[in-house]
Order: C-alpha cells, then structure tokens, then sequence
C-alpha cells in the first residue's frame, strides 16, 4: 500500500475513535465557556490538548507564514506576463466572491424556511449570555429598547463602507516584519504579490530571488509532508478533546434546530452547489476529487482553522488533487484567509437566527445588509477557530443601524446575543472550516483547468 493512502486511513481513524473516546470521557457538569470549571478528565484533556493544539497546531502553524511568502512569490513568478496574471487574478476573485455570495444565499433561504429563532430558546439561555457577555466587559443592554443599546464599545466598523475600509487599512502594513511576526496573513500576501510583480518587472535580475523562493518552497512542502505524520495522533486528540468537553448531546439541546440549520446549509453548499460549480467550471469529477482532498478536509475538520490547514491543502492539492503548481501556490493562500464559504453561510444563518429569537423585524434592505456584511465579515476573519464568531459583531451592528436609521423605536438584536450561540460554536466550526477548505480547493481546481 502506498504511504499516502496508509496514512490517509489513519486520519480517518484517528477521527472515528476520537468521537468515541470524546463522548465516553464526556462530563455533563463541565462547561467549556467557563475558565473555572474543571473537567472530570482534565489530565486526559490535558494531554489530548497538548498533542493536539500545543505539538501539531504549531507546528503546521509555524510554516503558514513562510508558505505564503514563498507560494505567493513563486507563484506569480511563474505565471511571467502580465495579461495572464491578472487573468488569473480577476478569475479568482469573481470565483471567491461570486461563491461566498451563493453560500449567503443558500443560509439566508434554509434559515428563512426553518425559522430555528422562533420558539426554541429557552429565556435562561438569554439570561447567561447576557452575564457572559458582562463577564466579557461587552454591553450587555436590554433589546427592548432603541437606539441607545448598539454598543460601541468594541472596536469593529459599523457600516458597510467601514467594513470595506477596514479590510483595506488591514491589507497593507506599515512593517512588514512585524505584520509577519504577529501572523497577520493579509498584509503578508499583499506584500508577497507586490513582491513578485516587482520581480517579474526587474526582469533578468529578478530571476535569482524567484528561484530561491521556489526552492525554499519545495523544502517547506517536505516538512509539511513530514508533519503529516503526527495528524492521525492529532485528528484524534483534537475531536476527542472537542467531544468530551461539549458532547454529542448538544444535537438534541434546544440549539438544535439553529445547528441543523447551518449544517444543512453547508451540507448543501459543499456537497451540491461546490461540486456542480466544479463540474460545469473544471470539468472535473467533483466527488473524485473530494476523496483527493480528504486529508486536508479532515484536518479542516479537526483543527478549525483554514491557515493552520493551509500546507496539508496545498500538498494534497498538487500531490493528490492534479492542481497545478502555479493555481495552489496563488489561489490557496489567499482563500485561506479570504475565501470563506462556509463562514460566510453561517453569519448569515446565525444573524438571521438571532433577530427571530429577539423578534427584529427585517425588511429587504436588512436582508441583502445582512448578504453583504456576512461576505464582508468573513472575508475579513482570519483562518483561526471561532474567528466567524467574532466577525459576526460586524454584520450585527450593521443590521441595527440600518433598523435605527429607518425608525429609531425599532427592536435591535443585542450584540450580547452573540453568547447564545458560543456553546455550540465549536462543533459548527469544525464543520465551516471544512465547507472553507473545500471552496479554496475547488477553486485551485477550477483554475488549474482554465489556465493550463
Ligand atoms: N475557523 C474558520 C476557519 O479557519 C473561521 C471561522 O471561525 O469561521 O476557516
């Protein structure tokens, strides 16, 4: 049996035990979202905790920045002219935006026909989050009022317009090294692009610096495929860790409704509208090329995090998958940190959620607000756990001002609503990650075909 495929089998092992393990040490009195509370295995978690996130994490986490760098550099390096690169440019972004703008809308038509907001909260679950969200230093005003109870406390944009300004502000740094350093992935890539447009543009003299990254690119690629070994131990230590700290009864707590809800969207998104995409787009066989990926998706799945799976999918994408070089090294890393399918659906979803437990009423305008923000949002979360929640500040606050601004007596969504969804944020992200993951590889395919 070939090495892949071996290791391959035992990631899905490692994941199958880990859930059984999980929910066999699970303690029901635990609760995650509370730093004092202690689990009745904590050493067990401890250690699951340490192989996990402390030994497999960092390590694959230690070479995002370097693989950016020298991905996005050879990559353009080798695309040469500059008609085809901005080909290649304008196909990926109208791809990543044109997708995450169908993920929305799939999210906003399943939440809008299940309605999971109405009548499946309990008022206890209300109550907690508000104290979390105090506990948090967030405001935590009532919504039964107006204008006056939009926090401005954090530091998120509000409007649409801010949003946009943010993520550009955000994109070019003022250090680079220290941009680096602190592992802000955006500012990284817009260096790396300007980087290998100016050496294409030094011409000959340019030559030597492109080939150098593209020898520390190869190397980087061997010590992925190296710490690929440690992931069937880590897939394992990870899910386990996920399932014995909130267990498998979260599917029947009375947020299920709310979870079905983006897991069918996502279900939908990456098994139907992602694969029809790739067939009609790539000519490909989409489920094929799934079974490919599936070292990268269990990964996805296990860590949260598209930046911390960004070299096992672009070694599964070239090794496996038939991308081409010159398509994983340009469209990979940048949909790692940008093209979100899956993060973008679930704002969507949770939003809408949200405002029916709280009884908003959204017009149209809230709901093409909420499309674009949710977008917006996830393009401007970063590839690291939870980080769609948090985003999600964003297209709340736009919402609410839209509501204010067409009648200030109108209910808002309160921004510590956020909290009732933080329990079961950890098994959905997993499953976004997943949906993120395959978008980016999907479209690393579809451009493979289109440019040769
Ligand atoms: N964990 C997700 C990712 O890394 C981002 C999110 O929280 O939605 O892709």
């Amino acid at each position: 049996m070939r090495k892949d495929v071996i290791l391959t089998y035992l990631i899905v092992v490692g994941l199958i035990c880990g859930v059984f393990v999980g929910q066999y040490l699970y303690d029901p009195s635990y609760n995650s979202s509370d730093i004092n509370s202690v689990h009745k295995h904590q050493f067990i978690l401890d250690i699951f905790e340490f192989f996990g996130s402390s030994l497999f994490m960092s390590l694959l986490k230690m070479m995002i920045i370097p693989l950016i760098v020298s991905s996005l550099i050879y990559g353009v390096s080798h695309v040469n002219d500059f008609g085809s690169l901005g080909r290649i440019g304008a196909k990926t972004l109208i791809y990543y935006f044109s997708t995450m703008l169908i993920a929305v809308t799939v999210g906003l038509i399943l939440v809008n026909m299940i309605r999971p907001g109405v009548g499946t909260i309990r008022q206890e679950h209300i109550e907690q989050a508000r104290h979390r969200a105090e506990m948090s230093g967030m405001s935590s005003d009532s919504s039964d009022n107006v204008s006056g109870n939009v926090s401005h406390k954090t530091s998120h944009p509000r409007s649409l317009a801010g949003v946009m300004l943010h993520l550009v502000t955000e994109m070019i740094p003022t250090n680079i090294i220290s941009a680096a350093a602190e592992g802000r992935p955006l500012p990284v890539i817009f260096f790396s692009l300007f980087f290998g447009i100016s050496m294409i543009l030094a011409g000959d003299k340019g030559r030597l610096v492109g080939e150098f990254f593209s020898s520390v690119y190869e190397v980087i690629i061997r010590m992925v495929s190296v710490i690929l070994w440690l992931a069937p131990l880590a897939v394992f230590c990870l899910v386990a860790w996920t399932i014995a700290r909130i267990g498998l009864g979260i599917f029947v707590s009375a947020m299920a409704k709310y979870m079905l809800t983006v897991i069918l969207g996502l279900v939908v998104h990456g098994l139907i509208v992602l694969p029809v995409i790739l067939w009609v787009f790539g000519r490909t066989n989409p489920y094929r090329y799934m079974v490919q990926m599936k070292q990268a998706l269990i990964t996805a799945f296990a860590t949260d995090s598209s930046s911390a799976t960004l070299p096992v999918t672009m070694r599964c994408a070239e090794e496996s998958g038939g991308v081409s070089r010159k398509a994983s090294g340009f469209v990979l890393p940048i949909g790692a940190t940008i093209n979100m399918d899956g993060t973008a659906l679930y704002e969507a979803v949770a939003v809408i959620f949200l405002a029916q437990v709280f009884g908003v009423k959204l017009g149209m305008m809230q709901w093409v607000i909420v499309a674009l923000t949710a977008t917006l949002a996830a393009i401007g979360a970063a590839g690291i756990p939870h980080a769609g929640w948090v985003t999600m500040i964003i297209v709340i606050s736009a919402v609410n001002n839209s509501v204010i601004a067409m009648n200030p007596n109108m209910r808002v969504i309160p921004e510590y609503s956020i909290f009732i969804i933080l329990g079961v944020d950890r098994f959905l992200d997993m499953c976004r990650t997943t949906v993120n993951v395959w978008g980016d590889a999907v479209g690393a395919k579809i451009i493979t075909k289109l440019e040769g």
